[in-house]
């Protein structure tokens, strides 16, 4: 990652990006003639090479060529190269052929992307020994860039970032997904705080997707038994930096409806749909990768979702070799790593025995196993014929290697777990924990990635996991951070009055009153109940005494989208949205609707306070609260998920003493009032506190603390070693040492 450097996010080609110390423009490009002919042409397969590896997504320098090709049609098409690409007119193509500042920066871009793929990776220098085979990573969602729109949340954003990081440091890990047509809800809020729910289609042909197809140009397809039904699966491949991301698709003439709707809409449709969706993953995932001749030596369930490939798995190494049951599903064990993210009871997914029986009933014969024996694979308790299947079950069984997301996690899933293991103590429950990180380049601004080059030196970003590379931030001065800070609050503020994208600033719109330099708190992210987005309404009055202080002013931005089926959810945006048009609150919140990635990198870098108040200890991890740390946003969070790991009591604030929630409203009141109390006597003296040269030092201070102490552990780079080191690799070894597992892979 050399070619790494940043520019400032700039609006306008051509320039050169402002990197520090010598040019990254090959001089052979630095001409002055006009570009031949056959340049002309060039630029466009270059052009059209960068749209297709969303390398490009975390490579500003990268995504700004398509803004300066067409600024309008970049925002309306939510930043998507393909459509740029696609869109421009005849007249424009012409004007950025001559350009030749244009044409250099491409010719550059283009360089450099084929440096990244090509040059020697972290993983390369360390991991030099031969290695039986690729890391297989499944996953229902992946949050890539918000112009593919195939994400709900968190679990997607981690996926994501997880794939990125993977790429820099040159994982050999290939990817499973789903193609979702329709994506997930494009959120809208009416006058009354409904939300609307439309699930517009997303053309193959506006997203970098290539279709697999043979040598005879005929489409790759897999085939999944699902109860009496063969179903087909075509199948996408998305390249992200180095890493293949494969998406099945069942939208295939040969399919039923009922099956060719699996892949309409994320997290969509009733049970029956879900356990379809689930087979699919699975079971496809793995078809894939068999029909491929990718050969594979771990395999990484991220959630439960993808458990059924176990089952897969199990049957393949009974069929061979006629492998005795025990033996089988330790050979799946020993190569299987499984991350579970949810410590909700509910959340974990679960099937009635009935959908077992319909759409698995052939797999008891496959693997030549009664099917009660199956159903108890997915049982907490084998033999208790009411429980339902359960994909955790499964896939805690079926893998050696089990983590939750972060420390506490990691000990609540040990505890609500341990009856799978019956014959061991809470504590020697084999389940461990990596806690989540982001992909920092991804959140990073690009102004405050200049301000890290100057700082942390060029090429802080290779060792962004060493905490003494971030000591350097304590060097910059109070008054060069804070200009930084507000100019990206500005920015955020700004968005926020043109939101929805291309709308001019509507004085009507709660946005349009919102203040650039007041206090500025944000709380962004899905609607689940147990988030409590409304908690700090507990006592409007109140609420509305801190944020309307005339001398210390302090305003809130929500965003964030309810499963469309959840009412509850919808009934908190609601409120939300009725309180931000009540006068008192007026310009003070805001809800901004439609949240999406785009939004976040906006929000991350521009506030001041980021507000996290889940019940504890339902928050698995959560990751938004690391992203504006990158910034000197300062986290004010129930200390659950992450945060009791990152809090110093210096670099942001702890709501509560760390007490789980035991579902009475007595519990929210007082979280709520330790919230008020915090915003009351530290928050907001803090930041009004000012010297005489304007600046409010000792809340700077508090900035640098976060910047110093928070990216250099909550970062991917990180986490994506620790699941190597810790799971990978090992697994890796098991899987050398069963040559069957690996024998039917080609090289
Ligand atoms: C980071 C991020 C999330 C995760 O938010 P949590 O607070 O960790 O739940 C969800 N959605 C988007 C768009 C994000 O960028």
């Amino acid at each position: 990652m050399t070619e790494s450097r940043v520019s400032t996010r700039r609006r306008r080609l051509p320039e050169r990006p402002e990197t520090r110390g010598e040019s990254s423009v090959p001089s052979s490009t630095r001409r002055s003639a006009p570009p031949a002919r056959g340049d002309r042409r060039s630029v466009w397969t270059r052009l059209d090479a960068i749209a297709r590896n969303l390398w490009w997504s975390w490579n500003p320098d990268a995504a700004a060529l398509f803004r300066y090709a067409d600024p309008k049609l970049f925002h309306a098409s939510t930043g998507n190269p393909i459509v740029v690409l696609r869109g421009l007119r005849a007249g424009r193509r012409e004007q950025l052929e001559a350009d030749l500042a244009f044409t250099t920066a491409v010719a550059r871009v283009r360089g450099r992307l084929r440096d990244y793929l090509n040059e020697e990776t972290w993983y390369d220098r360390t991991c030099r020994r031969a290695r039986p085979g690729r890391i297989a990573y499944f996953c229902m969602e992946y949050a890539l860039h918000e112009s593919l729109p195939w994400y709900a949340g968190g679990l997607g954003v981690l996926a994501g970032d997880h794939l990125k990081s993977a790429s820099d440091l040159g994982l050999p890990l290939v990817a499973i997904g789903i193609f979702w047509h329709k994506g997930y809800t494009r959120q809208r809020i009416d006058e009354d705080g409904n939300q609307h729910d439309r699930f517009p289609h997303l053309p193959v042909s506006d997203t970098p997707l290539r279709e697999l197809r043979n040598r005879n140009r005929r489409p790759v397809t897999v085939q999944i038994q699902m109860g009496d039904d063969r179903v087909l699966a075509g199948a996408y491949r998305l390249e992200v930096g180095r890493i293949p991301l494969f998406l099945l698709d069942t939208d295939r003439p040969e399919n039923l409806p009922r099956h060719r709707a699996l892949v309409d809409v994320l997290y969509s449709g009733d049970r029956d749909m879900r356990i379809r969706q689930e087979m699919l993953l699975g079971i496809g995932g793995w078809q894939l990768l068999q029909t491929l001749r990718i050969p594979v030596a771990v395999y990484h369930l991220n959630e439960g979702h993808a458990a059924f490939a176990s089952l897969e798995r199990i049957r393949e190494e009974r069929n061979r070799g006629r492998t005795p049951f025990a033996d089988a599903l330790q050979a799946v064990r020993r190569t299987t790593v499984f991350t579970t993210h949810t410590p909700v009871p509910a959340g974990n997914e679960e099937f009635d025995p009935h959908l077992v029986s319909r759409y698995l009933w052939r797999y008891g014969r496959l693997i030549r196993i009664a099917h009660e024996d199956l159903e108890d694979l997915g049982r907490v308790k084998p033999g208790n014929k009411r429980e339902p299947f359960g994909m955790t079950p499964l896939a805690l069984r079926t893998a050696k290697y089990c983590n939750g997301v972060a420390a506490l996690h990691g000990e609540v899933a040990r505890r609500m777990w341990q009856r799978v293991y019956p014959r061991e103590p809470v504590e020697k429950v084999p389940i461990g924990h990596v806690t989540n990180g982001i992909h920092l380049r991804t959140w990073l601004h690009p102004r405050m990635g200049t301000l890290l080059n100057e700082f942390l030196g060029e090429g802080w970003e290779d060792r962004q996991d060493d905490p003494a590379r971030w000591a350097g931030i304590a060097e910059v001065p109070d008054g060069v951070l804070w200009k930084l800070h507000v100019a990206l609050k500005h920015e955020l503020v700004e968005a926020c009055w043109r939101h929805p994208p291309h709308t001019a600033r509507d004085p009507a719109t709660p946005a349009a009153a919102l203040d650039p330099d007041a206090l500025t708190i944000g709380f962004a992210r899905r609607f689940a109940p147990y988030k409590r987005a409304a908690l700090i309404f507990t006592d409007p009055r109140r609420l509305a005494r801190i944020l309307n202080d005339r001398r210390r002013p302090v305003q809130i931005i929500f965003a964030g989208k309810a499963h469309p089926a959840d009412a509850d959810g919808k009934a908190i945006i609601r409120r939300i949205v009725r309180f931000s048009r009540e006068p008192r609150f007026r310009g003070r919140v805001v809800f901004l609707e439609d949240y999406d990635m785009g939004i976040a990198r906006h929000l991350v870098a521009g506030v001041d306070v980021w507000l996290n108040n889940p019940q504890r200890p339902r928050e698995a991890s959560g990751t938004s609260g690391m992203k504006p740390a990158l910034h000197g946003g300062l986290n004010l969070s129930i200390l659950d998920g992450w945060w009791p790991e990152a809090c110093n009591g210096k670099n942001g604030w702890a709501i509560g003493r760390g007490k789980d929630h035991n579902d009475t409203p007595a519990t929210d009141r007082r979280d709520a009032d330790d919230l008020y109390r915090i915003l009351e006597r530290q928050v907001v003296p803090l930041y009004y506190d000012r010297d005489e040269d304007g600046l409010p030092h000792r809340w700077i201070a508090r900035m640098k603390n976060a910047i110093a102490t928070i990216p250099a552990f909550f970062n991917t780079h990180r986490q994506v070693k620790e699941y190597l080191t810790h799971y990978y690799v090992p697994a890796m070894r098991n899987a050398a040492r069963a040559p069957q597992e690996v024998s039917n892979a080609a090289p």
